[in-house]
Order: C-alpha cells, then sequence, then structure tokens
C-alpha cells in the first residue's frame, strides 16, 4: 500500500520538537532508517507513558526486524499535525497508522490525534488516499465495538501472530479496499467494514491470537525494551515480560479471562536477554500481571543481582511475597513493593475469588518492612457487588494494621516509609465472570469516598489515591459498549464534558442500563485462540 501525501493537510501550529527525545534514547535494536516499506505506530497519550508501554515497544521491533520495513513512533505530545519521533514526518503522510491502545480513557486522544492530522475520523468517510488506520493492545480483544465506527481494522491478538500477516498485506496490496478485503479473510482480524457491523449480536466467531505457551518457549518471542530512555515512567529501565496471564481467578479481572492460561517465559532467556541490555542500562524491570508466580523468579532475581543489575517488578501476587524475592530486589536497591488486596474485608475477598485473609497479608506486609522497604503501594477497589459501609471502614482498618507494622520495624531502624492506599471503582470488564454486573451508584461511591478521605487524613504516613466515580461511569460505559457509543466518543473527543454526555445520553450512558443485557453479549464474538 502505497504512502502518499495528504491533500488537505492541516499546518500552521508549530511541530513538538522530538529532537530531545531522539537525544535521550539508547538503542537496544539496530534501528533501520531507510525501508521501502514505513509503519506509523502511534500510541494515543504522551510519549512519557507510550513508552513506558512494553506492548508499543513490543511492535516497534519487530516491525523494524521485519525486512524491508521500518517504523515511526508518534505520540500525543504538541500541537498540530502530529509528526514522527524519528523523522519528524506528519502522520497523514503514511499509508497505515496502527495504534496500540492500552486503556479505553485514550480513545479520545486516538480521535483528537487523527483530527489533528486531518485524517477523516469515521472510516465510513476515508477515501482510497487516506491512511488505513489498525487498533491493536489489549483493548481491541477486550471489547473493539465502540471503536468500530473509526477503527478500519482491529487486530486480536498478540504483535508476534498479527504483524505477520498484516504487514506483507500493506506491502502487496495496492489500495485500502484490496488491503481490507484480504485482511477479512484472515485469522485474527477484526474489520468492522466486513464484518456486519450492524447484527452486533450476530457477529461470526473471530479467534483472538494470543501467544501461546509452546510460542513462549522460543527466545525470539520475548518481549524486552527496544529502546531505554530517562523521559519514560520507567525511566531508564529495560523491561522484560515474565508471563502471561495469572494462576489466579479473581472475577473483575481481564488479565486472567482474556489472556488465556497462565504461561511464562524461560528464566534462560530471560537471563540472556541481561546482555543485550548491558551496553545501555544497569537498571531492569520484569513485568507481567503476576511476575512473582514465574516458577523461578528467585533464581533471576538472584542472577540479576550477581550481574550487577538493579532490579524492580511489577505489582507482586501476595502469596508471592517470599524471603527469596524481598532479598535480591533488596540488595539490588528496590525500597518499593506493590500488593492488591483490592478489600479490606476476607469476606468481599472471596466474593471475588481472591482466596487471601487479612492475616495472610499482614504476614506478608511484616516481610516486607522487615527487609527493608519502606514504601508500600496498596490496590483496592470499590463498588464491588455485596460491598457495604463495613467492608470500606475494612480497608481503613488494614490500612491502619499496616501502618502498626511499618512504625513498629521503624522503632528499630529510625527509617519512617510510607504506605499509598491506591483505590479504583470496580469497572466490570468483558470476558469476566462480573461482566454483567452493573456499576455501584453514584452517590454510594461518593460517600464510600468521602468516608475513605476523612480516614486516610487521620493516619499520618498513608496517603491515597481515587478514581472519580464520573471517569468511572464513562470506563464502565466505553468497556461494554456497541457501536452506539461512536456519537458519545467523538462528541468527548471534541471537547464536550461528561457531564453534558451524561445528560444528554443518560439512557445510553448511565449505569443501571447495563442491568438489562441481554443474555447473548455482543462482546462474545472473540474467544481466545
Ligand atoms: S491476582 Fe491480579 S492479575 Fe491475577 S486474577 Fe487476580 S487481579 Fe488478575
Amino acid at each position: 500500500m502505497k504512502n502518499f501525501r495528504k491533500r488537505h493537510a492541516r499546518a500552521g501550529a508549530r511541530a513538538h520538537d522530538w529532537a530531545p527525545f531522539r537525544a535521550a534514547e539508547r538503542l537496544i535494536c539496530p534501528s533501520v532508517r531507510q525501508a521501502p516499506f514505513r509503519l506509523a505506530l502511534a500510541y494515543a497519550n504522551t510519549y512519557e507513558v507510550g513508552m513506558s508501554s512494553l506492548g508499543f515497544q513490543r511492535v516497534y521491533e519487530l516491525v523494524g526486524e521485519t525486512p524491508m520495513w521500518t517504523c515511526e513512533r508518534f505520540f500525543t505530545d504538541g500541537r498540530g499535525i502530529p509528526r514522527s519521533v524519528e523523522s519528524d514526518t506528519p502522520l497523514n503522510q503514511f499509508g497505515c497508522v496502527a495504534f496500540s491502545v492500552s486503556f479505553e480513557e485514550d480513545y479520545l486522544h486516538l480521535l483528537q490525534m487523527l483530527d489533528r492530522a486531518g485524517i477523516p475520523l469515521r472510516r465510513k468517510d476515508r477515501g482510497p488516499w487516506d491512511p488505513l488506520i489498525v487498533m491493536g493492545g489489549s483493548c481491541a480483544s477486550i471489547n473493539p465495538l465502540p471503536m468500530s465506527e473509526f477503527i478500519d481494522v482491529f487486530a486480536l491478538g498478540a504483535a508476534e501472530n498479527v504483524l505477520p500477516t498484516l504487514l506483507p498485506t500493506l506491502a502487496e496490496e495496492d489500495d485500502r479496499n484490496a488491503v481490507l478485503d484480504r485482511l477479512a479473510g484472515e485469522r485474527g482480524f477484526y474489520l468492522p467494514s466486513h464484518h456486519w457491523p450492524e447484527e452486533e449480536e450476530r457477529l461470526p466467531k473471530l479467534r483472538k491470537m494470543e501467544l501461546t505457551a509452546e510460542q513462549m518457549r522460543s527466545p525470539g518471542n520475548l518481549p524486552t525494551s527496544s529502546i531505554v530512555t530517562p523521559k519514560t515512567e520507567f525511566a531508564n529501565k529495560f523491561l522484560i515480560e515474565m508471563s502471561r496471564g495469572c494462576p489466579e481467578k479473581c472475577r473483575y479481572c481481564w488479565a486472567t479471562f482474556g489472556m488465556g492460561k497462565f504461561r511464562w517465559h524461560p528464566a534462560d532467556f530471560i537471563l540472556e536477554s541481561l546482555d543485550r541490555a548491558r551496553a545501555v542500562t544497569n537498571q531492569v524491570g520484569f513485568v507481567a500481571t503476576a511476575v512473582g508466580d514465574h516458577p523461578e523468579i528467585e533464581r533471576i532475581l538472584q542472577q540479576a543481582l550477581e550481574s550487577g543489575f538493579r532490579s524492580s517488578v511489577s505489582s507482586i501476587r501476595i502469596p508471592a511475597v517470599k524471603e527469596g524475592v524481598l532479598e535480591p530486589l533488596h540488595a539490588s536497591g528496590s525500597r518499593s513493593i506493590t500488593l492488591a488486596p483490592e478489600t479490606g474485608s476476607d469476606r468481599l475477598r472471596q466474593l471475588m475469588n481472591k482466596p487471601i485473609t487479612n492475616a495472610t497479608l499482614l504476614e506478608k506486609v511484616k516481610l516486607i518492612f522487615r527487609h527493608g522497604f519502606t514504601q508500600l503501594k496498596l490496590y483496592f477497589i470499590i463498588g464491588l457487588p455485596q460491598e457495604t459501609m463495613e467492608d470500606v471502614h475494612a480497608i481503613l482498618e488494614l490500612g491502619a494494621a499496616c501502618r502498626g507494622l511499618m512504625l513498629e520495624e521503624a522503632s528499630k531502624t529510625g527509617v519512617v516509609g510510607n504506605i499509598h492506599l491506591g483505590c479504583n471503582i470496580l469497572i466490570p470488564k468483558p470476558y469476566t465472570p462480573w461482566q454483567r454486573e452493573p456499576m455501584d451508584d453514584k452517590r454510594n461511591l461518593e460517600h464510600k469516598i468521602s468516608v475513605l478521605r476523612q480516614g486516610v487524613a487521620k493516619l499520618p504516613n498513608i496517603s491515597l489515591s481515587m478514581m472519580s466515580p464520573r471517569q468511572a461511569i464513562w470506563q464502565t460505559y466505553i468497556s461494554r459498549a456497541g457501536s452506539d457509543a461512536a456519537d458519545a466518543i467523538e462528541r468527548a473527543a471534541r471537547g464536550q464534558s461528561l457531564a453534558s454526555l451524561l445528560r444528554e445520553f443518560p439512557e445510553r450512558i448511565h449505569p443501571e442500563v447495563f442491568q438489562t443485557f441481554p443474555r447473548q453479549l455482543r462482546w462474545q464474538f472473540m474467544s481466545v485462540g
């Protein structure tokens, strides 16, 4: 598919200056600047957020490794036409723009990026000279329907499985219709133009092409950072994926129900990948939904330490907190641990199918502080089915008990740390056992938030961050909506406030409507492959 120049490209706004970003980057994979085919790889958020995404970096590496292809990155930074980090080329000069989207909130940014580039937002308004718009990432696999009026092609599954079909199709076909016709017959793609969007409940079964356990036993399928930079949330860290899925089955969690069985990359591949990082950094971040459940986590952390790396991990499942994990992490300089008790009460935790008790959690927290960690992040969710005010108070009591353990340790060391409570609101996600649950009432949520705020204010060394109920209502809506969400999403992208959208589309957006879901859920046309 040919690259082209957009006739009505907007000019005028000053281009974002990518030079300091380029100068700060240290490349792990060789970068190919000249190739006959170019893919625009876009992240609908800032450089800092996008470059923190291992999935985004993985696509960049895989395209760059493909003969005859090169990849240029786009982010939301700046104003006017988005321009690539690599060569300052405008977004509208590419034949295909592939977005990697992991958060539904970024749908608005995605549309704003298209608008800034002069690319028609709705796929039906795009002509032969407009770029093909592709969307991958976890949002495409959770429920692509709300974006189906805007996106030409949804890539369902792992980049390793969909790029070998997408890239040759783009290279070999001459125009967007030919590309669409060919992809519609391939596994791992959902094309709203070809898959009968007007009959959402009768969409054909499509398979998501997730990375299988067998594929993960190949060293070429280990996602690691392709670029290390100080300008990300994980400054200067070389990220390595440990595993996919999770051995637990929490009822609200898409990561376990939507990503397939828990499987992991062999420890030897993970350790060998450190050799690639050595030339540019001594910091490594091990990432996964269940990092601590890798069967060889202790060996990996110990060997990373002995090789001179400072290690950190994304959140660990509570049962996986052990001396063999904490010791090498602390010895390598890590001082922060993140756990997700989710609720303050054992009763509610049982209901969400998370078989951890407060007693077990407190044992683990004690172990954490005893090993010299000073920062503890605890993630909670409010608005759960059958939640009472006692359960909300239990969050504060659990926070206070953790604080007691922290102070006990501080009395020996003289170092007082802090505890952060990160509270989210339940967003019932497609494919989870709670996908049909209604959202908690807005007024209930506001009351619960106020109780938490007042309680935390009385607890020194504890901080709290809260998701807003309005944000949760919007997220719940766009997580489970169909293609009829396009109007609301487009208006929100053009600046209409959520309050005004709630007034205008109350029957669609308001959480209570979700109690009337049909038996056949609209997003269930995708199965894990
Ligand atoms: S432990 Fe975490 S990742 Fe695993 S199922 Fe529960 S919420 Fe999901």
